[in-house]
C-alpha cells in the first residue's frame, strides 16, 4: 500500500491523561465503499485532490491505522432531556489523532467505528442512513457560515445493523478544532475530580481561548466571526477579573448565544440539545434528529423521541441558556464564588437578541437594527406561523421581490406590487401581508433597493438542506447509487447560488410531513 497522505499526531487531548481517555481501536467493517467525500473539508487538512484512494477508504473505516494515528474515545458525561444521565463518553466515536493543516489543527474523528468502554447498551455502530445526514449537514451548516463540526467522507458497509428495522453500517469522519463538549467538564465535577477539572479547563483556554488569562484582554473573536454582522459590542460582564475560568464561561456564553441566533435565523432544529451534545467551541455538534424548518411554525419539533417538545424549534435558545448553567455549575469549583458564574451567563440575553435581530435584519434586507424593527419582525413571524408559510421558499421570494423592483424608488407602485406578487401568493392573510409588505418597503427603501438586495442574497439561501432532500440521497445511497448524496453535497456547499436542480428549491412533497426522525441513529 502507498504511504497515506492523511499523516496524524497524537491527539493533544491524549496528553491530559489516561483520566481523560483511552486507548480504543477501531473495529473492522467489511467491504468498505465511498459514499461522500467533501473535497472543501479535505482542503481544511491539507490533502491532495486525489487522496481518496484505496488506502484512505481502509482506513477512515477503521481497518486499518493511519501514520501517527494513537485512536482514543473521552469520556463525558451530562443531562439528556433535563435530567443527570452520569457517565456517557464517546460510545461509537473515535478520536484518531490531531492534523495540522492549512485551516490550523484540527482532530480527526471516526463516527461509528465500533465498541467502545464507554458503549453501554449501544453497539457502537451508526447506519447508513443517519451517517449520510450528519456528513452533509455539517458541510451545509458550514456553507451557511454556521459554527459546526465538519466532515471530511461518509463510507458505508454491507455490514447488519439493527434500529427499527435492519440497515447498514457507515462510518462518518469528522474535524473540528476540539470535540470538547459542555458533559466533559460536567463529568470530573460530577466524580469530584477538580484536578482533572482545572486541567480539562487549561487546556481549552490555552488552545482556544488564551484572551481569558488577561483580565484586560481582547473581547472573545472566534475565527468564524463574520464582520458583516459587526454592530455595537455587548459589553463584558467579567470585564477586569482576574478568574481565567469566568472568563472562559462568559466566552462559551457568548460563543453558544451567536450560535443559536444563526440557528434560529436560518430555521434549524438541533432536535437534542443536551449537555452531552454541546461543544465548547460553540460548534453546532453531533447532528441526529437535526431538520432546518419547512413550513414556519415556533412549536415544531423535529426528534419524534422528544415527546415533550423541549427542544422545539422556539424553546432552543432557552434550552441552550439552561446547558449554560450546567457548565457554569460544573466550574464552580474553579470559579471565586456563584456570583461570578451568574455575572459570566448574564450576557447570554443581549448577545442572543443582538445577533438574532442583526441576521434577522439581514434577511429582510435592512441594516442596523431601530427601533420598530423588533416589532415589525414579530410580526411577521406571527403571520408565517399563523398561515404555516414555507420558510425558505419565503425568503427566496422575497430576496426575488427586491430584485424584481418591490424597493425601487423608481418602479411604479403597480411594479412593486407585482414584484411581490409570488411572496404574497404564500399566504392565506392577504390583507395582513400587504400591511406588514408596506411598513416594510418604507423601512428597507430608506437604506436603497441595492444595499438591500446585496444583504438578502448573502443571508437567504437559495438552497436548504430539508429533511426530503437528505431522504432521497439517502434512499437512493441505500440502493447502491451514492451520486445523489454527492450532487446534493454539491449543492448545499452553494446554498447562495440556483442550483441547476429545480427540485432542490421547490416546497416539499406531501410525504415530508410523515418523515419520522428519532434519536435512532
Ligand atoms: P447521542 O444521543 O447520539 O448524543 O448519544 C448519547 C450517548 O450515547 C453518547 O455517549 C453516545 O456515544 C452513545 N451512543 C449513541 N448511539 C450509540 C451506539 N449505537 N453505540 C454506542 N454508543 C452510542
Ligand atoms: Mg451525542
Ligand atoms: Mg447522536
Amino acid at each position: 500500500c502507498p504511504t497515506p497522505a492523511l499523516t496524524l499526531q497524537p491527539a493533544r487531548y491524549a496528553a491530559l491523561g489516561p483520566a481523560f481517555a483511552c486507548p480504543v481501536s477501531p473495529q473492522p467493517l467489511p467491504a468498505p465503499a465511498w459514499v461522500g467525500v467533501s473535497a472543501a473539508a479535505a482542503h481544511l487538512l491539507g490533502l491532495p485532490a486525489d487522496w481518496a484512494d484505496e488506502t484512505h477508504l481502509h482506513a477512515l473505516t477503521g481497518n486499518r491505522l493511519l501514520p501517527g494515528s494513537e485512536p482514543l474515545a473521552t469520556v463525558y458525561s451530562g443531562h439528556q432531556f433535563g435530567a443527570w444521565a452520569g457517565q456517557l463518553g464517546d460510545g461509537r466515536a473515535l478520536l484518531l489523532g490531531d492534523r495540522a493543516g492549512p485551516g490550523g489543527v484540527w482532530e480527526v474523528q471516526l463516527k461509528g467505528s465500533g465498541l467502545t468502554p464507554f458503549s453501554r447498551m449501544g453497539d457502537g455502530r451508526a447506519v447508513l442512513r443517519s451517517s449520510i445526514r450528519e456528513f452533509l449537514a455539517s458541510e451545509a451548516m458550514h456553507a451557511l457560515g454556521i459554527p459546526t463540526t465538519r466532515a471530511l467522507c461518509v463510507i458505508g458497509s454491507p455490514a447488519p445493523v439493527r434500529r427499527e428495522t435492519l440497515e447498514t453500517a457507515a462510518v462518518v469522519t469528522r474535524l473540528a478544532p476540539s470535540f470538547v463538549r459542555f458533559g466533559h467538564f460536567e463529568h470530573f465535577a460530577s466524580i469530584g475530580d477538580h484536578a482533572a477539572l482545572r486541567t480539562l479547563a487549561d487546556f481549552v483556554i490555552d488552545q482556544f481561548y488564551p484572551d481569558c488569562r488577561r483580565a484586560d484582554g481582547p473581547a472573545d473573536r472566534p475565527p468564524w466571526h463574520d464582520p458583516r454582522l459587526d454592530g455595537p459590542p455587548v459589553p463584558w460582564a467579567t470585564d477586569g477579573c482576574a478568574n481565567p475560568y469566568a472568563r472562559l464561561l462568559e466566552a462559551v456564553v457568548r460563543r453558544t448565544a451567536t450560535l443559536l441566533a444563526a440557528w434560529q435565523a436560518v430555521g434549524f432544529c438541533h432536535g437534542v440539545m443536551n449537555t452531552d451534545n454541546m461543544s465548547i467551541l460553540g460548534l453546532t455538534l453531533d447532528y441526529g434528529p437535526f431538520q432546518f424548518l419547512d413550513a414556519f411554525d415556533s412549536r415544531h419539533i423535529c426528534n419524534h423521541s422528544d415527546l415533550g417538545g423541549r427542544y422545539a424549534y422556539a424553546r432552543q435558545p432557552q434550552m441552550a441558556y439552561w446547558n449554560l448553567h450546567c457548565l457554569a455549575q460544573a466550574l464552580l469549583p474553579l470559579l471565586d464564588d456563584s456570583e461570578q458564574a451568574l455575572a459570566a451567563l448574564r450576557p447570554y440575553r443581549e448577545t442572543f437578541w443582538t445577533a438574532l435581530h442583526r441576521r434577522m435584519n439581514a434577511k429582510l434586507g435592512l441594516g442596523e437594527p431601530q427601533p420598530g424593527d423588533a416589532d415589525r419582525l414579530e410580526a411577521l413571524l406571527r403571520l408565517l406561523e399563523a398561515d404555516r408559510v414555507d420558510y425558505p421558499i419565503f425568503w427566496r421570494r422575497l430576496t426575488d421581490a427586491v430584485a424584481e423592483g418591490a424597493l425601487s424608488a423608481s418602479a411604479a407602485q403597480a411594479q412593486a406590487q407585482a414584484a411581490l406578487t409570488p411572496v404574497r401568493d404564500l399566504f392565506l392573510q392577504r390583507d395582513a401581508f400587504d400591511a406588514w409588505a408596506t411598513e416594510w418597503r418604507q423601512r428597507a427603501a430608506a437604506d436603497g433597493a441595492a444595499a438591500a438586495e446585496a444583504r438578502m442574497r448573502a443571508a437567504n439561501p437559495r438552497v436548504v438542506l430539508r429533511n426530503h432532500l437528505a431522504q432521497l440521497a439517502i434512499e437512493r445511497a441505500q440502493g447502491g447509487d451514492a451520486r445523489g448524496v454527492q450532487e446534493l453535497l454539491h449543492a448545499i456547499q452553494h446554498p447562495w447560488d440556483e442550483p441547476d436542480d429545480a427540485a432542490l428549491t421547490d416546497f416539499p412533497p406531501a410525504w415530508a410531513a410523515q418523515l419520522h426522525i428519532s434519536c435512532s441513529s
